[in-house]
């Protein structure tokens, strides 16, 4: 039997895609193996703003927009709840990051996002005693949650839990054969396993390690976000997820004792209550250089299609990336050249 779609790896990007074939009464079968699953290890913070630099990212406000009512829909859909909107409290290092902020935040389109006034009294246990402000309209996700919920109510058929062998992949015009499976198309979505993959590796996706750490502290809130240098995101049950370091040499899958004592002390001269470290994680998230998706079909192969490089903001961008996907791959629809594998053709050698 011919299958619409074989989806390859399934992080956010799958996730979100596979969401869309349902909606869409495609036929898909996932092929997965969550060895260097991103989406898992995430922050999941949904942010279009960029603190450093005062600015948003790359169409930040549609990304945001479309990604908050494609969660709720998820929610609806699946009668969980996987999306909470929350502010983040950005606490100033220097004092004069308050005139930075004040006059960043009248600023378009960064207004709807920074709330104009600067804060100087502290009802939290926090060291840093420069002031801060508020991130609005911000939310975040449940990724463990949101990936076991869709999984759960997938058929037996539509997931394989299995390590995708490339060179096991057969190639006609017209359709794809793995195994036992015939599809018109295959989607590759493998985050940082990209590097395996024989048809794509060409393309300049990097992996950025990040540590992060998990901490218990009955005396912090839980109504909203902490963020410093590093991010201090509550969880459930007083646990919070804070993170995270980057660092784009560093390829090994362990933890390191580095990463550790950055995070602790980071977390040491932010916040004055005590919390004890019950986790130390790691995460990769795939990168490009230019810092845009890569999104398209292969030079070579029509009916091979990449979907990868989501970075630091993956929960913000795919869902909306996957609507551009399905358009693109099913009506043909052009989507912008930011995102387009084109931009990398001079780099593929036949
Ligand atoms: C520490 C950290 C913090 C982050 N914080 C945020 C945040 O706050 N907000 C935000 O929006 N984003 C955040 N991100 C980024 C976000 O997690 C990623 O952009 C996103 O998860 C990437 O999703 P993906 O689906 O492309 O890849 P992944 O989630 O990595 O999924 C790919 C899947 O494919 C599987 N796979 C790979 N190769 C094969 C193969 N050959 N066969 C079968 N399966 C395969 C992998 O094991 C994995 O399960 C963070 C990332 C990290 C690491």
């Amino acid at each position: 039997m011919m299958i619409d779609y074989i989806i390859v790896g399934y992080g956010i990007a799958g996730l979100s895609f596979a969401f869309k074939l349902i909606k869409e009464k495609k036929d898909f079968v996932i092929i997965d193996t969550p060895e260097t699953n991103s989406t898992f290890q995430s922050g999941a913070v949904l942010n279009p703003t960029i603190l450093k630099r005062y600015t948003i990212s790359w169409k930040g406000s549609d990304f945001l927009k479309f990604a908050k009512k494609f969660y709720v829909e998820f929610e609806n859909e699946y009668n969980v709840k996987v999306f909470d909107k929350i502010v983040i409290h950005r606490y100033f290092s220097r004092k004069q990051e308050q005139n930075d902020w004040i006059v960043a935040s009248g600023l378009k389109p960064l207004e709807n996002y920074l709330d104009h006034q600067v804060i100087n009294e502290y009802n939290d246990p926090i060291l840093l005693k420069n002031g801060y402000g508020i991130v609005k309209n911000t939310a975040k996700i449940y990724p463990k949650l949101l990936l076991d919920t869709f999984k759960f109510n997938l058929t037996k058929n539509n997931f394989i839990n299995k390590k995708f062998d490339y060179k096991k992949l057969e190639i006609f015009k017209q359709y794809v054969k793995y195994g036992n499976f015939k599809s018109k198309k295959i989607v590759f979505c493998e985050g940082v396993g990209i590097k395996n993959n024989i048809f794509f590796n060409y393309l300049p996706i990097e992996s950025l390690k990040g540590e992060y750490l998990l901490i218990k502290s009955p005396k912090l809130s839980s109504k909203y976000i902490l963020k410093s240098s590093i991010y201090i995101i509550p969880l459930e049950k007083k646990v919070f997820w804070v993170g995270s370091t980057f660092d784009f040499n560093d390829k090994s899958q362990k933890k390191t004792k580095k990463g550790y004592n950055f995070l602790l002390s980071k977390l040491n001269s932010f916040i004055s209550v005590p919390f004890e470290v019950i986790d130390h994680e790691i995460g990769f998230r795939p990168v490009v250089k230019d810092r845009r998706p890569i999104l398209g079909r292969h030079p070579k192969y029509e009916n091979l299609i990449l979907y990868n490089g989501l970075g630091t903001r993956g929960l913000m961008l795919a869902p909306l990336l996957s609507k551009w996907l399905y358009e693109y791959t099913s009506d043909n629809k052009e989507f912008y050249k930011e995102i387009s594998i084109n931009r990398y053709k001079d780099l593929y050698k036949n």
